[in-house]
């Protein structure tokens, strides 16, 4: 019997579980350690924060699709692995030895690239400590004298402005009379999408008297203050941090052949180049031959290949290549009920847009809570 180690419950390793659950690997054990047995799905987060969403909604639970693919499932965290011995440690305590190990574990927002924003911002991600900091926001400011909300967001990704936009439509929910004073500040707003993206992004922006600071660098961050290399000063009751994605730090620290940035390094069949017992999805790797935005939509394309991979690595069967696409569709939401399309140096908004990115959301959803194979 061997032993297969899915680290992480993203959004490739949900894949490669449901396709375990329809047909099993022989002769295979499998274990997922993951801290939550509810993983988020990433389109659907804003969306959350704004009120469109329950938590139920927009969250996979991890332990039926455990049971169908007959995988053990410890609820923890990794921490290390040992790859000489071929184990990894969690924060339990425990360790587990593996044959095969696949990281799916993500990233996290850079809170290290910046003095102080660690200490006084909250990250993007995970949604849960942003909603739990939201709470604690909305106490201070009960105590505080009348005037309106201040929020920041530094990061004008895709991510960064979608937060931005919900966090407005989360306060007009809950008090349709406040207009909260809410201020993107970034150093490039939608880099990576077409110029007419970013045009219709700070349109809608605007629009919802959210402050665009765009081609500001972010250099310190004070309890409630964030100061640009321009000198200006950004007060906030809340900051989020939305900037670029980080690595865990264990990854490198293993030994494991990374890129520059910390990131495990895989080769087109999604096999770490240094130990080939290693594989890894998601924001967690990128391709050597092709290093491709962190976006969940990647993370999701390569399910399919990792599970393919993964059984055939250890039945000893060639393996198959990732052949990502080389356009991808980004779709986000205003808040409002209408969202923005961006493709291929194309973009469109409206409320069709959000009608679209809702069935394809809830799709995606109802794929994890069924465990067909869609046609
Ligand atoms: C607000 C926001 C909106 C976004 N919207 C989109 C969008 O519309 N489309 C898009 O393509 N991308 C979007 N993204 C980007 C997207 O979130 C990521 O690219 C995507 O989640 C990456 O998927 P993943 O499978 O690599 O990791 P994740 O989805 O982050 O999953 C990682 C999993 O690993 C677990 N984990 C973490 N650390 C450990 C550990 N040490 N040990 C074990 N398990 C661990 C986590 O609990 C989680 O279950 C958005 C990001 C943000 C912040």
């Amino acid at each position: 019997m061997k032993t297969l180690i899915l680290a992480g419950g993203g959004h490739a390793h949900v894949e490669v579980l449901r396709r375990f659950g329809l047909s099993r690997p022989s002769g295979v054990r499998i274990l997922l350690v993951s801290p939550d047995s509810h993983t988020p799905y990433s389109g659907m987060l804003p969306g959350l924060l704004a009120g469109h969403y329950t938590r139920d909604d927009c969250h996979i639970d991890l332990r039926p699709l455990c049971d169908r693919a007959g995988a053990a499932f410890a609820v923890t965290r990794v921490e290390g692995i040992d790859l000489p011995g071929r184990r990894v440690r969690c924060a339990d305590g425990q360790s587990h030895e593996f044959d095969a190990l696949s990281l799916d574990v993500g990233s996290t927002p850079d809170l290290r690239s910046v003095p102080g924003a660690a200490e006084h911002t909250v990250p993007v991600k995970p949604v849960a400590g942003l909603l739990e900091a939201w709470r604690d926001m909305e106490a201070r400011c009960e105590r505080r004298p009348a005037g309106p909300l201040r929020l920041a967001v530094v990061g004008g990704g895709a991510g960064g402005a979608e937060v931005a936009l919900a966090m407005r439509r989360r306060c007009r929910r809950e008090d349709p009379q406040q207009e909260p004073a809410i201020a993107i500040v970034t150093n490039g707003l939608l880099s990576g999408h077409s110029a007419r993206a970013r045009v219709l992004v700070a349109r809608a922006l605007a629009r919802r008297r959210i402050t665009l600071m765009d081609q500001r660098l972010v250099v310190r961050l004070t309890a409630g203050e964030i100061q640009c290399a321009s000198g200006e000063r950004v007060p906030a009751d809340l900051i989020v941090w939305a900037t670029g994605a980080a690595a865990v730090p264990w990854v490198r620290q293993c030994g494991l052949a990374c890129d520059d940035r910390g990131f495990a390094a895989v080769n087109d069949g999604l096999q770490s180049p240094s130990h080939p017992f290693v594989f890894a999805a998601g924001d967690v790797a990128t391709m050597l031959t092709r290093p491709l935005p962190k976006a969940g939509v990647f993370a999701v394309r390569q399910g399919p290949v990792l599970a393919g991979n993964l059984r055939s690595y250890l039945a000893g069967e060639p393996l198959r290549p990732f052949r990502p696409q080389p356009r991808y569709l980004s779709l986000m939401s205003t808040a409002d009920g209408h969202a923005i399309a961006s493709w291929a140096g194309l973009a469109w908004e409206g409320r069709w847009v959000w009608a679209w990115k809702d069935r394809i959301d809830r799709r995606f959803m109802r794929k994890y809570r069924t465990g067909r194979i869609p046609p």
